[in-house]
């Protein structure tokens, strides 16, 4: 698909407001590949007054406005609330990969939780794609999806420990669709050789992760659901009946369900969230349109991520760009030349693209666990959320709106066994946390570059 006529607006905004701004008002969606090739979507005016509800979905992301979609689904009456735009936090800036699976392989998953709760978690995780795609399908959402991901070694001797995780998930899963890939086909499907084989996954794939959202809204209003933009929670308090007051600088919503989906982009909202789950930032690069090149490079057009810690991951644009993403920063400044920080990283990979013109890059803010599963709680009665997909977002983000509807409707056996999944706090607390989680992640990405 080619880019539609109408774009959203994108200007360049003096700050990223990824740590939080206090506008009330939505900000431009920040400069990027998605927003100069979204879909027209209308503007949606802040809440405007106190409203009641059944649910309030507090962020619209993929996790809000899949819970969103989903309740509406059942008859409920559904207020999303976003501070900024719909698809403005990690749902629109993403690298658009759809990954089979959980965040950890099986085998780290059984050795944690014994073979039954993984065969379960990895079963949630498959209805996780699946839901994805059937969604894209039955509300006609034109988000250039196209299947196939490859997986990529970097390190010669982890070929053998790679290969043996897929091999047990097709002898102990009856995981279909994966082909392995020697060095030698492996550089013919994704043109460099600086990786050491790795394998296919035919029933993964990637999209356009801001039309994506949007066509959620979309599907969202169609079913009766409001979405305020510009509209932030800044409290959520409890009136001691039965209700939640989430409360916003231009009215407040009484609902007896709130569901807080603001994943990377909480900012002190919810102490025990906060505690638990970590922002970090990642940055993805669009270059300038390959034509012919784009082919040769990876003829199939599946998408590729790689094994390193710090993960590279890329894709080429339905029209032929390469969108390559890699390299994160864990406090509150981001590198000041984002296109050379990016482009390097590219590079290491593709030092034949040397050539080419950046036309974009951009920055987006992911959320983290300490064991890199995510973060599903009921904090309270009648208070819901789930964030800290670690990367793994796009599957597991949108699923995870279906088992929160699925809870608030009265049956938790899914929810619960995602909330199930033990998780430390970060330590060094909300403000001390980062230069502990810098040494950390930085101790990671040398052993990458070691490797
Ligand atoms: C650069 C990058 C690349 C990634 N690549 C991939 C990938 O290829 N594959 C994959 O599976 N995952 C990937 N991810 C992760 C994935 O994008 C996320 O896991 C997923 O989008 C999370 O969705 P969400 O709805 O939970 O959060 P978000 O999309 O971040 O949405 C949260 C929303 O909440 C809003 N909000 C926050 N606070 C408030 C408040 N107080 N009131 C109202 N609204 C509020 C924010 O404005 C934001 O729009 C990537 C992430 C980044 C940043």
């Amino acid at each position: 698909m080619m880019p539609s006529a109408g774009r959203l607006p994108a200007r360049p905004r003096p700050e990223d407001p990824a740590h939080g701004t206090r506008s009330m008002t939505a900000t431009a969606y920040p400069p990027s590949y998605y927003a100069a090739t979204a879909h027209e979507a209308p503007e949606r005016p802040p809440l405007d007054g106190d409203v009641s509800c059944d649910v309030c979905v507090i962020g619209a992301g993929y996790t809000g406005l899949s819970t969103a979609l989903h309740l509406a689904k059942k008859g409920r009456r559904v207020v999303v609330i976003e501070a900024e735009r719909v698809g403005w936090g990690a749902s629109g800036r993403n690298g658009g990969q759809l990954h089979s699976g959980q965040r950890r392989d099986q085998e780290t998953l059984e050795a944690w939780f014994g073979e039954a709760r993984a065969h379960a978690l990895f079963e949630l995780a498959e209805e996780a794609k699946r839901t994805v795609k059937s969604l894209i399908a039955t509300h006609a959402i034109d988000c250039d999806w196209r299947d196939g991901l490859i997986h990529a070694v970097h390190k010669k001797s982890w070929l053998h420990s790679a290969n043996a995780e897929v091999e047990h998930l097709m002898a102990r899963y009856g995981y279909e669709g994966t082909s392995f890939l020697d060095a030698e086909a492996l550089t013919r499907a994704i043109g460099t050789d600086v990786y050491h084989g790795g394998w296919r996954d035919g029933t993964a794939g990637h999209l356009h992760p801001l039309n994506y959202a949007l066509g959620l809204a979309r599907a969202c209003e169609e079913a009766g659901v409001r979405i305020c933009e510009g509209t932030r929670a800044t409290a959520i308090e409890s009136d001691g009946g039965g209700h939640r007051r989430v409360v916003t600088p231009t009215g407040a919503i009484a609902s007896p369900d709130v569901v807080i989906a603001a994943n990377g982009y909480l900012e002190g909202l919810e102490r025990d969230v906060d505690a638990h789950v970590m922002p970090i930032r990642n940055y993805v690069l669009a270059t300038e349109p390959l034509g012919h090149r784009a082919s040769r490079l990876i003829p199939f057009r599946e998408a590729v991520a790689d094994s390193r810690f710090v993960v590279h991951y890329w894709r080429i644009s339905s029209d032929g760009r390469m969108i390559f993403g890699g390299g994160e920063t864990y406090g509150r400044t981001e590198p000041k030349d984002l296109k050379g920080f990016v482009r390097a990283h590219m590079l290491k990979v593709y030092p034949d693209l040397a050539d080419v013109a950046i036309d974009y890059a951009w920055g987006g803010t992911l959320a983290v666990t300490m064991n890199r599963m995510p973060y599903f709680r009921r904090l309270r009665p009648g208070v819901y959320t789930a964030s800290g997909y670690s990367g793994h977002g796009v599957a597991i983000a949108t699923f995870a709106g279906k088992l929160l509807a699925e809870a608030i409707e009265g049956d938790t056996s899914r929810f619960d066994l995602m909330a199930s999944i033990p998780a430390k706090t970060f330590p060094g607390g909300r403000w001390l946390r980062h230069p502990t989680l810098v040494l950390a992640m930085s101790w990671f990405a040398l052993r990458d570059r070691l490797g």
